[in-house]
């Protein structure tokens, strides 16, 4: 099997999984414990922190400064910021293209009586400044918060977040930004990412799946979600589980250090992959070809199929990829993203996503491109 949904989750890389390992070896251990053994467990935990902020170009010993709340992954750390940022009445602003997480919970939000703008983006998936702008400029912006991707999960198409930043500063808006998709095949410090909070999940990155983070900027007040023990300043309470953000420092620490090699080589990667495809099949719309995109993302339409048969060839070919959305059901619902882009309904009837990660070979992938044609070819005619 050629796993080629990387967006969806990554391999553990093995060097995190021993740190993790040996963790949960140390024997028991509560960060919050008075004795000798939570207290260096507490150690372990603050020194992953701190690991964590320098990757993101942070100090997070400053006191009064930055700091780094984790969580259970990306999702939480969207309702956190979304919830948290701002008073429940406050205007909350998105993109038509945010990941569920962000999208459902302000769905849940309007219910409740919050104001809800949905920003719209351009046919190649680019959030539309001019519409952030408008409609902060019909808001009490200062309460405002906005919520915009660095890179959508589906087409990896990458959002002018410089842009959006100094638009919400202007304004006086606080920025969410969800950069779970860009950690490790883009730069993703906070000086890339100007926000008043950003959310990262490291099962992405080759790190686990179950923990994440939401850094926040200095000066930002943060109201909870969760109500219950001290942890975190009483920001998240809950027991931190120190192995695995001992894992997320080591598998950030590994994606910033391999970026720019990694990188080079995913576009390269992706681009020979999307040259064959092209001159191999006809009736293919790449979306977003046009724009900057994430190194090893590919999202395909292929005319003449629907993308559930193209999955399941695909699956039983020995290719592993998705449909343009990534679910949790089984199902696959047509894609929010392509729709929001004002897709043609055969493109988003047919779309799949292919996405790479530093562990995808050169070999892996010429094999997964001729099994995709094969598969596509058959399916077609
Ligand atoms: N945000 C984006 C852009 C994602 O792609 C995902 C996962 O697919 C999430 C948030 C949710 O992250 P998690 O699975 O850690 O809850």
């Amino acid at each position: 099997m050629i796993y080629l949904d990387n967006n969806a989750t990554t391999a553990i890389d093995p060097q995190v999984a021993d740190v993790i390992a040996a963790e949960f070896q140390r024997g028991p251990a509560n960060p919050s414990s008075q004795h000798a053994i939570g207290r260096s467990s507490s150690d372990r935990l603050d020194d992953a922190i701190l690991r964590i902020g320098a990757c993101l170009g942070s100090d997070l010993s400053l006191p009064g400064g930055a700091r780094l709340i984790t969580t259970s992954g990306g999702t939480e750390s969207n309702n956190l910021a979304l919830a948290g940022l701002a008073a429940a009445d406050s205007p909350l602003i998105v993109s038509s293209i945010e990941h569920a997480s962000v999208i459902a919970f302000a769905q849940q939000a309007k219910k409740q009586g919050r104001p809800v703008h949905v920003l719209p983006v351009t046919p190649n998936g680019v959030v539309r400044l001019d519409a952030l702008q408008q409609t902060l400029d019909s808001l009490d912006a200062d309460q405002a918060v906005v919520s915009v991707m660095s890179a959508n999960n589906e087409t990896g198409v990458v959002q002018p977040i410089a842009e959006v930043a100094e638009i919400c500063r202007q304004a006086g808006a606080l920025l969410h930004v969800d950069a779970t998709q860009s950690i490790g095949k883009l730069p993703a410090t906070v000086n890339e990412i100007p926000a008043a909070a950003i959310t990262i999940t490291p099962h992405k990155f080759h790190g686990p799946a179950g923990v994440g983070a939401l850094w926040i900027d200095a000066g930002i007040k943060l109201r909870p979600l969760l109500f219950g023990g001290e942890q975190q300043l009483v920001s998240r309470p809950g027991t931190e589980p120190v192995a695995l953000i001992l894992g997320m420092a080591k598998a950030l620490e590994m994606a910033v250090e391999k970026l720019s090699a990694v990188c080079q080589r995913m576009v390269s990667q992706r681009d020979q992959f999307e040259a064959t495809l092209r001159r191999e099949c006809a009736g293919l719309l790449i979306h977003g070809e046009n724009e900057k995109r994430l190194p090893g993302t590919s999202c395909v339409s292929f005319a003449g199929t629907d993308r559930q048969s193209m999955l399941m060839a695909l699956d039983f070919a020995g290719v592993a990829c998705s449909s343009g959305s990534a679910c949790s059901s089984g199902s696959s619902p047509p894609s929010h993203v392509l729709l929001a882009m004002g897709c043609p309904d055969w493109a988003v009837e047919s779309a799949i996503r292919f996405s790479l990660s530093r562990f995808s070979t050169d070999d892996e992938m010429a094999d997964a491109t001729d099994r995709i044609c094969r598969v596509y070819n058959r399916l077609r005619s």
